[in-house]
């Protein structure tokens, strides 16, 4: 009988992440009208009508309730871009009254979403959108760091009643101390490079320095807590083919249609094909205090995030957050397939059992079912079963339940 344990959980190929950057406690009135316009909205608004977080919901999660969301959340009072603001805005921190406790604590209650933290204010603005200094890089000391994330964590945990369990750099942007500082304050994952920039320019600092994309797309681990780093690999906007492009290379792009789609799509089946990391990235909102336009954002790409879950909707994939892909990677590295002969085995685990559950393959040509431990039987469907890891023998039967 030849098993084995699965890369992914239920034998997937890829594990599929829809993470969201900059959901948080703020609005900027981009036509300075004092009334919410779609699009202005990063938080601030809940989810009550013209807010983007209902314009997420409406737009694109109705159609696709099986798609899971990480949002990374600046939990402080996100400043904007400029010194000197084209715009009025508000932005508060997510714990700055009960309704927004809760708006941001009902979000991470829910099954289909979590958040995970997006530093405190973001960085430090400058008189010019480029002299932006991205909250990692501002760091001078690993102290500075971890008391900083201490502060950002209380805040947290004040609105959503419990930690932050991952996070994200501000801009992908770190120095000397950033990945000391979030090994040190307990992090169990992390995002720390726009992995898909090391093809599109490696030159680019926030890509890393893994220039072989089997690696560079795969999971990997970093510090001495061995904490989790999930890439970011695709674009939320992919597919998008700019319509009001009117240059030879735009008309021609748009002749092309579903074929330049096709050739797009490429990307995600390399990392299908792979069995890489499909974390799919977007911004909550457009709107930005010097008036431009922040991307990728989920207004902009609504319909590329469209077609790209159409594309995986027959896929083998597993739609996940960010904890539970590091969850799954944690189990997966932990656990050790004994098999004691033709018809047993075992899961040893090294760190105490908690029914936590992992997926076999099986090659061999089924039907199988497997007796757990405590007898209970699971079928193995398609050469897959996903059981919970328990101490003792599980035995392989012929035939199905
Ligand atoms: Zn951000």
């Amino acid at each position: 009988m030849h098993v084995e344990l699965c890369k992914w959980y239920n034998g997937s190929d890829s594990p599929v992440l829809l993470m969201i950057d900059d959901l948080a406690n703020k609005w900027v009135d981009t036509n300075n009208n004092g009334h919410l316009d779609l699009g202005e909205d990063w938080g601030y608004f809940k989810n009550s009508e013209n807010s983007s977080f209902h314009y997420l919901n409406e737009k694109i999660l109705k159609d696709f309730p099986w798609v899971k969301v990480t949002f990374f959340v600046p939990v402080g009072a996100r400043v904007g871009m400029l010194e000197t603001p084209l715009f009025p805005k508000k932005s508060l921190p997510m714990n700055s009254d009960e309704e927004s406790r809760q708006f941001f604590r009902s979000i991470h209650d829910h099954p289909q979403f979590e958040l995970a933290y997006h530093g405190t204010t973001h960085g430090k603005v400058g008189s010019r959108a480029q002299d932006f200094i991205q909250e990692w890089s501002l760091f001078q000391s690993l102290e500075e760091a971890a008391s900083t994330i201490q502060e950002g964590t209380d805040i947290f945990r004040d609105a959503v009643g419990t930690d932050p369990r991952g996070g994200k750099y501000c801009g992908y942007t770190s120095n000397e101390y950033s990945d000391d500082s979030i090994n040190q304050t307990n992090f169990s994952w992390w995002c720390r490079y726009w992995n898909r920039g090391m093809l599109d320019d490696p030159k680019d600092a926030i890509c890393g320095q893994d220039q072989n994309p089997i690696t560079n797309f795969d999971v990997k681990r970093f510090g001495s807590h061995n904490v989790i780093d999930i890439p970011s690999t695709v674009n939320g906007g992919l597919l998008n083919i700019s319509q009001s492009d009117l240059s030879l290379k735009g008309i021609i792009k748009r002749a092309l249609g579903n074929l330049l789609i096709r050739w797009k799509l490429r990307e995600i089946k390399y990392l299908l094909n792979h069995r890489l990391v499909i974390s799919i990235q977007e911004h909550i909102a457009p709107s930005r205090d010097d008036g431009k336009r922040q991307t990728p954002n989920i207004f902009d790409d609504y319909k590329s995030l469209i077609g790209i879950f159409e594309y995986l909707a027959d896929k083998k994939v597993w739609y996940c957050t960010g904890s539970e892909l590091a969850d799954y990677v944690n189990l997966r590295d932990h656990v050790s397939l004994v098999i004691k002969d033709e018809y047993r085995f075992e899961l040893n685990h090294q760190a105490p059992y908690r029914n936590q559950v992992i997926s076999l393959a099986f090659r061999d040509q089924g039907p199988f079912t497997v007796k757990l431990p405590n007898d209970i039987q699971v079928e193995v469907v398609e050469g897959i079963v996903n059981l919970p890891v328990m101490k003792g023998e599980y035995f392989i039967l012929k035939g199905g339940i």
